[in-house]
């Protein structure tokens, strides 16, 4: 009987709460999580702007979000915490009206939050993202830049290699279905594929995987990898779906140089304001750099290499324009790497969408790219660079040293004698040092 009353005074409680009128103002329909190398980023996705405070705690390391006034619509489901600096996420009704959610953490971090408003594809959403106090590998920590520069040897070349666009940012989109995010990934890993194998090269990832880097950041990871060339690589879309081709960018002093560039330049821009940083950040250092004269020299530089890959690319695919154009983008606006944007077709043309998706025109697409690289940097070998050296020995085989070689290994492995590698290379002695490289004479004529 007593349990009766109690339930009958509940549930007169509740509808008298219900009655005095909480209405919940906000909400969330859904929990995202996107993994990146220095960070993860939470997305809740919301039905309006929502008032919220995020705070840290410690023992053990945790991130609460407080949403206000707000209730949760569906409960988070299968997130992949695998990489991503958070266990598990806790959530619980607060005060009736708001909800808390913890986030548990791996290490200890540093949050960032922010709204961010509708896109084409996005409602509402409050982002926070999560950077870690202390990432050893990290090359943005103070201090550490990547090293292996600062000697004298001579170097390999280090080609950036951009994917566009990532996490909840999609880019264009198929007909089908196709993300520009999912194929430009896929085509950059195989010219990553394909550059390692290549002798005197180095490719470096601004992106490894399925998440955002705001465009800023990604001219500042071209920078601390101290790269020689910046490729970012996108695929088109537009409103018109029969455009078709591959085109190659390169950044413009005056802004974009056509109407359909400039089109571009504003969809491919946008993406900073789908990251949730400004462009017009005050404090940026690259602003001043920008006005630098070597951008001259940079843009002509990056003509040159544009125009060598634009190339290759009309062997394997048409072409949108036949020469390299210009546009305001601004992931080429580093003063001193050359920075080329590659747009690999339309993914907003029928025919192109299903081809960006087979796996063999990736792979010749990338080949187009490699190739480029190839003819580029053996003409233009940036000095200090194992390329250098060896376009001083007139073109004949090389060979870098590494641990464990000796003079009379490497002349037995190419069935040269000793006497002919040393006076070939200049040498007074077998002695040899990691990474020196060496000219290996032809067998026939030396
Ligand atoms: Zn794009």
């Amino acid at each position: 009987m007593n349990v009766l009353r109690i339930i009958a005074v509940l549930v007169v409680c509740f509808s008298t709460i219900a009655h005095a009128g909480i209405v919940h103002a906000t909400i969330v329909d859904g929990i995202r999580l996107w993994v990146g190398p220095e960070g993860t980023r939470v997305v809740f996705d919301v039905n309006s702007s929502v008032d919220h405070d995020v705070f840290v705690l410690k023992n053990p390391d945790r991130v609460v979000v407080d949403l206000k006034n707000t209730t949760l619509g569906r409960k988070p489901v299968n997130l992949d915490f695998s990489q991503s600096f958070v266990k598990g996420i806790r959530y619980a009704k607060r005060n009736r009206l708001d909800v808390r959610v913890v986030l548990d953490l791996n290490v200890s971090v540093r949050p960032n939050s922010f709204i961010l408003n509708p896109t084409k594809h996005y409602g509402h959403r409050l982002v926070v993202d999560l950077e870690a106090t202390h990432l050893p590998d990290n090359p943005f920590n103070k201090g550490k830049i990547v090293t292996s520069f600062d000697t004298n040897e001579p170097r390999a070349v280090v080609v950036a290699i951009d994917a566009g666009h990532g996490g909840e940012d999609p880019g264009a989109l198929g007909q089908r279905g196709t993300k520009e995010k999912a194929v430009v990934l896929a085509i950059a890993r195989k010219l990553e594929a394909l550059l390692v194998k290549e002798w005197g090269i180095r490719p470096v990832m601004i992106r490894q995987g399925d998440y955002y880097v705001s465009l800023r950041e990604r001219i500042l990871k071209a920078r601390a990898y101290k790269a020689d060339l910046f490729i970012s690589i996108h695929a088109d879309a537009f409103k018109n779906g029969h455009a078709r081709g591959a085109s190659v960018y390169v950044l413009s002093q005056k802004g974009a140089s056509s109407e359909a560039a400039r089109w571009l330049a504003a969809s491919e821009n946008s993406a900073d304001l789908i990251g949730g940083v400004s462009l017009d950040d005050k404090d940026d250092l690259l602003a001043s750099v920008l006005l630098d004269l070597s951008q001259n020299a940079t843009i002509a530089a990056s003509m040159e290499i544009g125009g060598k890959i634009l190339e290759e690319l009309q062997r394997i695919s048409r072409v949108h324009k036949a020469q390299v154009e210009h546009a305001g983008f601004v992931v080429l606006k580093s003063p001193d790497i050359p920075s080329i944007l590659v747009e690999t077709g339309f993914i907003s043309n029928r025919y192109e969408e299903t081809k960006l998706r087979d796996k063999k025109h990736q792979q010749q697409l990338a080949r187009a790219l490699l190739k480029g690289v190839r003819r580029y940097f053996r003409d233009n070998p940036p000095p200090g660079t194992l390329l250098a050296s060896a376009a001083q020995g007139l073109g004949r085989q090389h060979y870098v040293i590494s641990m464990g070689d000796t003079l009379s290994s490497i002349a037995q492995k190419y069935r040269v004698t000793a006497r002919l590698l040393r006076s070939v290379n200049g040498l007074m002695d077998d002695n040899i040092a990691v990474g020196q490289v060496l000219v290996i004479p032809d067998r026939r004529g030396g």
